[in-house]
């Protein structure tokens, strides 16, 4: 997925384009054809003459990013680079803003993190978790939709792009809070899909669980296809109705609600 693609390194002196290289497929041999390159094989060309102007550019530890934007592909369905996780980060900004206007109807503390560093390590998410101290904590990630023409239901399910959040089940997972979300989905009358997870979910759900005494947590997901390339898919209708879970989410709470979780 990186040869070829437009990237952006981000400098001390603004941002440098550059472009992955890699060799013609022309010079390749056989061999060469179906090999897929190692990292040590891999290198961004920003166009520079020799290593000296490279160094005047760019410092060693510079990050780069993919240059692909936003595109809506086709009525709701966007296009973007790290929809995963920035369409959590949206989710839960979206959610305060409209709690904030009936703030007075909520019975809890609602406190939005967009947290650092969930793909090495839930890192974020463990310093939040303990910084926040919450009683009960809903992670946002995305998850896959698993509709496309090459994925077997039986090992990953079946989850779809446009059919609304999916809400996670499993050791990972408080069941009441699970229910608290199914419940607020119904209620809406918002699709919504589930999924089943017997280990450790791959979100900050890992990290929060576990958060100092241990916090009641939930899932919820937003389908996603091709996820992790430098364009994943989303249906912005399953990000609208994922703001529209949480808020509903939040107003259902009631103060004695937490002795219980
Ligand atoms: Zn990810």
């Amino acid at each position: 997925m990186i040869s070829g693609r437009r990237v952006v390194i981000q400098t001390a002196t603004g941002p440098v384009k550059g472009v992955t290289g890699k060799r013609a497929v022309h010079l390749m041999d056989e061999a060469d054809r179906k090999k897929v390159p190692e990292i040590h094989e891999i290198w961004i060309d920003i166009g520079a003459r020799s290593k000296k102007e490279a160094l005047e550019r760019v410092s060693i530890g510079d990050v780069a990013t993919y240059d692909h934007e936003f595109e809506l592909i086709h009525g709701s369905i966007g296009a973007s680079r790290a929809f995963d996780n920035k369409v959590g980060a949206y989710i839960v900004g979206e959610t305060l803003i409209r709690l904030s206007a009936v703030r007075k109807k909520l019975a809890a503390k609602v406190v939005a993190v967009a947290t650092a560093q969930e793909e090495i390590g839930v890192r974020g998410a463990t310093t939040s978790a303990y910084a926040v101290n919450p009683h009960i904590a809903v992670a946002v990630d995305v998850g896959h939709a698993t509709d496309h023409p090459d994925c077997d239901n039986r090992k990953y399910g079946e989850t779809k792009l446009g059919g609304g959040p999916i809400i996670c089940r499993g050791p990972n997972i408080n069941p009441k809070i699970y229910q608290r979300l199914l419940k607020a989905a119904k209620k809406l009358r918002i699709p919504y899909q589930l999924e089943a997870d017997p280990r450790p979910t791959g979100t900050d759900a890992r990290a929060i669980q576990m958060g100092r005494g241990g916090v009641a947590t939930g899932l919820v997901s937003v389908p996603l296809r091709y996820m992790h390339t430098p364009s994943e898919m989303v249906d912005l209708e399953d990000v609208e109705r994922c703001v529209q879970l949480f808020v509903e989410f939040a107003l259902a709470l009631e103060k004695r609600d937490y002795a219980h979780w």
